[in-house]
């Protein structure tokens, strides 16, 4: 069976929603904002499990994967940052990174606790304004912060 997420990696940089290259993985704005600043790395290597990457690129992978979460961090200025590794219905490594602000949910814990309905509504995917404006954001803290570590 195909890889939808390998599929869809072949043409990222076409997605409107694509936000730039790393060495070892795509970063991607959510394509809905019900939590302002959601975003998506992708990892370039296929597979489920962490565990299974090359050592040297698995660090690598974190390392960006954080790298990532702390520009979204720095954009919006969330109470807090979740990271979600899960694959559950795609076997191939994706980070959900959500930025969190008090009160966002019912209860204090994951965002799957709301329904796909409201997850995914499509009142909740960001105008061509405001999706332009993150992606450059995103873009540039992320550049910002790889340059200080040259
Ligand atoms: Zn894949």
């Amino acid at each position: 069976m195909k890889c939808k997420m390998c599929e869809h990696q072949k043409n990222i940089t076409n997605d409107p929603y694509f936000i730039m290259e790393l060495e070892t993985g795509y970063v991607i704005l959510g394509w809905f904002q019900r939590f302002k600043g959601y975003t998506v790395f992708n990892c370039k290597e296929h597979g489920p499990e962490l565990h299974n990457l090359d050592h040297d690129f698995k660090i690598k992978h974190l390392e960006e994967m954080s790298i990532v979460a702390e520009a979204v961090s720095n954009v919006f200025k969330p109470d807090k940052m979740n990271y979600e590794l899960l694959g559950n219905g795609c076997p191939h490594i994706h980070w959900h990174l959500y930025p969190r602000v008090k009160g966002d949910t019912p209860i204090v814990s994951s965002v799957y606790q709301l329904p796909n309905s409201e997850l995914f509504d499509e009142s909740r995917r960001p105008s061509d304004e405001v999706r332009k404006d993150y992606i450059n954001k995103i873009k540039n803290e992320i550049e910002r912060l790889l340059s200080l570590q040259e």
